[in-house]
């Protein structure tokens, strides 16, 4: 084999085998570093963004989470999974996984959405100025994967005086013994 033809030969070699290895480009993206609060661990911990397409994100939820998560949507009162529990745990965001509230600042405000008096950390859990339905609200949502939560109001309870006003559907609950 002369070596023009042997360059040609590796060219082709290392041009299929790169249509085996390419990257996808798809799912594992890396969104940028973030670190959230993990409630299991007592401790900080550090991951990254998640971010996806609309289109993914409608594959993934079921379209009653999809509405609140990512259109900000508000489920009926009285009509979510947790509003009325007081199992001692940890709810997690139903589309990242990342804690954002603890059993121990959850209180009975009557409203008909679970409420708490604060997050599981402020690193874990972001706020924005809401100006629709011709109202000024404080919108919450997940810091790390951005999915709506619920609003923020003034009237809670001690300490914080905040009350946290959650879907149900934006979560997670997993039983367990917190601190
Ligand atoms: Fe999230």
């Amino acid at each position: 084999m002369n070596r023009k033809r042997a360059v040609t030969l590796l060219v082709c070699v290392l041009g299929v085998a790169g249509l085996f290895f390419a990257d996808d480009g798809g799912e594992e993206e890396m969104g940028e570093p973030i670190q959230v609060w993990s409630v299991e661990q007592g401790a900080m911990i550090s991951t990254t963004k998640v971010e996806k397409s609309d289109d993914e994100w409608k594959q993934e939820l079921s379209p009653e989470v999809y509405k609140i998560v990512r259109r900000k949507g508000t489920e009926m009162a009285c009509s979510g999974a947790y509003w009325k529990n007081d199992r001692e745990g940890v709810y997690r965001c139903v589309a990242c996984g990342t804690d954002l509230f603890v059993s121990t600042t959850k209180y009975t405000s009557s409203t008909g959405w679970p409420s708490f008096f604060e997050p599981a950390h402020e690193a874990n859990v972001g706020t924005e100025r809401d100006t629709s339905l011709f109202m000024t609200r404080t919108e919450v949502h997940c810091e790390r994967c951005g999915a709506h939560l619920g609003h923020v109001f003034d009237d809670g309870p001690k300490p914080t005086g905040k009350r946290y006003c959650i879907n149900s559907r934006a979560l997670e609950f997993v039983e367990m013994e917190v601190k």
